[in-house]
């Protein structure tokens, strides 16, 4: 099985706005684009994108999940980027259209049709350093990916990173390639020196996000996470999980978790914790390391919880379960 985003479908859609006004959009080949080595992107980093899914139905339909919120996302990214505006519509009819032609292409569950809506700021301008690009490309690349679970449920470790942040603090709701950027040297160096698979960043004690996911406490009947504001991403995974705790009665905790907290909480016996992200969906943490020390997160293991939650929500994704929130569209 090829890594997870390694495989393209040959075509996308794509958008361009010149300056005054978006075209038509087209398909095109995916392999390549035509861009000014003095690109805005490449320079100062006027970049956003999306990571949403499709997944093909027992009755052979294929159906996007939750494609409202990414677009709306993808909107908002874009705007506290300063890239071009354009209507949710427009990146409406580029992913159905895309994604219809490929329909035959779309894996059964487990597997899913990975969508990457994505926006890059393309006037050759570098003396733009303080200004925003005038022109932009906006374009929906496709990947079919299998079972991000294929090879078991193995617990997840984290360092809690409480020195450093992810990004900067006016960025953390923007999906923007230099978030990642900024947060790959404090993931290399957890990699390295603690065996972690993840940082869990907690500046100042604020127990956040992860680099690529949201973080969910899970203590008996109740979810903590953190929330929302403008320092960190909102998933839509994070959304749907939170929806679903509380339509199975669960008490779901907005608010602030300190490093304090999570680390005594944790500790106690029938205790969960989980990243959530669309890749993985819910993920299960099963060691937290904190100052030099090893917290094991109840048993270590798998938690009950983890598993039901994350099974309520792919029966919605796969059509085993009714879709009661409305969050599938059918192409
Ligand atoms: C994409 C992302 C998430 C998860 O968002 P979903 O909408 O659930 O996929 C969480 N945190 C960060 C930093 C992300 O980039």
């Amino acid at each position: 099985m090829a890594a997870f985003g390694t495989v393209f479908m040959p075509e996308m859609a794509l958008a361009q706005f010149d300056g005054s006004d978006w075209n038509a959009p087209k398909i095109v080949p995916s392999d390549s684009l035509t861009l000014h080595p003095g690109a805005h992107v490449l320079h100062y980093s006027s970049t956003c994108f999306e990571g949403l899914k499709a997944f093909r139905h027992a009755d052979g339909s294929v159906n996007i999940f939750r494609m409202d919120r990414n677009i709306a996302r993808l909107i908002q990214s874009s705007e506290l980027l300063a890239l071009p505006a354009f209507k949710a519509e427009l990146l409406h009819d580029m992913i159905v259209d895309v994604v219809g032609r490929f329909a035959s292409d779309v894996p059964e569950p487990p597997g899913s049709m990975y969508i990457r809506p994505t926006h890059i700021g393309t006037e050759a301008a570098i003396g733009k350093a303080a200004a925003p690009t005038a022109s932009s490309l906006l374009y929906v690349l496709l990947s079919p990916v299998g079972d991000y679970f294929a090879g078991g449920d193995k617990t997840l470790r984290l360092l809690l990173e409480e020195d450093g942040a992810r990004c900067a603090a006016h960025m953390g709701m923007v999906k923007s390639g230099g978030n990642y950027a900024s947060a790959l040297q404090p993931i290399m160096k957890a990699r390295a020196s603690v065996q972690a698979d993840q940082v869990l960043f907690c500046p100042g004690g604020d127990v956040q996000e992860t680099g690529a996911a949201n973080f969910l406490l899970i203590d008996g009947n109740e979810i903590i996470t953190k929330a929302l504001d403008s320092t960190f991403l909102h998933g839509v995974t994070r959304d749907s999980i939170l929806t679903l705790a509380r339509d199975m009665g669960m008490t779901v905790s907005e608010r602030a978790l300190s490093v304090e907290e999570l680390v005594e909480r944790a500790g106690r016996s029938g205790a969960e914790a989980a990243l959530s992200g669309t890749a993985a969906v819910l993920a299960p943490v099963g060691t937290l390391i904190h100052q030099d020390k090893e917290v094991m997160v109840g048993d270590g293991k798998v938690g009950p919880v983890t598993i039901k939650l994350r099974q309520a929500l792919n029966d919605i994704q796969w059509g085993k379960a009714e879709d009661r929130h409305g969050w599938l569209t059918r192409i």
